[in-house]
């Protein structure tokens, strides 16, 4: 079987918004997937490890905020490489309040929705959960595929993902940021971004510098 065959799963890229008691917090997922039309029903797996899991089996609501290809990276590094049980993930980012209070983003979104649980099915490593859509809005903007997000944001799949390859697994780089055989590769510990030189050789730059995805500084970068 060759796995590398469901990379080329095409998928969207988006941010869960929910509560843990009074504090919001959420996750980016890029399982979102309508699955029925009336009512609409999507379908969105979780990590087990994730607190968005366990905050969607207690409370039932969730947002999803649908980025565009216009979000800030800073915020997928935000909620994509950092765990709610440690991180306010919405303090710093620009939200609104759903009917139900289920916070969506306020930039970098072509749209949200607004829905509850209505049945989920643990599987080995996610929780499959079956919601319904209770309220909607379309946004300006081109929806970020996940694709995009690799190919032009250069950012790497999260541990938790379903999607998520180990780096020892023969990943392919994007063509954009493959480096000349005889340059050094700098690799984020954390979040896999590959540094593509833009803002000059990655010695140079400045010790304030920090990944453009999970915010870590340069100390976190190893050589590949
Ligand atoms: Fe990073």
């Amino acid at each position: 079987m060759n796995t590398l065959a469901l990379q080329n799963l095409s998928y969207g890229m988006y941010v869960i918004g929910t509560t843990d008691g009074e504090k919001l917090t959420g996750c980016v997922v890029n399982t979102v997937v309508q699955a029925a039309s009336a009512p609409a029903l999507v379908t969105v797996s979780v990590n087990h490890k994730n607190l968005t899991n366990q905050c969607l089996k207690k409370h039932k609501l969730f947002s999803v905020s649908i980025l565009s290809e216009a979000a800030d990276s800073g915020v997928i590094g935000t909620f994509g490489f950092h765990s709610g049980r440690d991180t306010d993930k919405f303090a710093t980012v620009p939200h609104s309040l759903t009917t139900s209070g289920m916070p969506v983003l306020n930039t970098g979104t072509c749209g949200w929705l607004e829905c509850r649980v209505r049945d989920s099915f643990d599987l080995e490593t996610h929780t499959m959960f079956i919601a319904e859509v209770l309220d909607a809005e379309r946004l300006d903007g081109v929806p970020m595929t996940y694709s995009y997000y690799h190919r032009v944001i250069k950012g790497a799949s999260p541990a938790n993902a379903p999607t998520y390859v180990p780096q020892s697994a023969p990943v392919e780089l994007p063509v954009s940021v493959a480096a000349p055989a005889s340059a050094a590769t700098w690799v984020c510990d954390v979040c896999e971004y590959v540094y593509d030189g833009e803002d000059g050789p990655f010695e140079s730059l400045p010790d304030d510098w920090v990944c453009p995805i999970c915010g870590v500084s340069k100390s976190q970068f190893s050589q590949k």
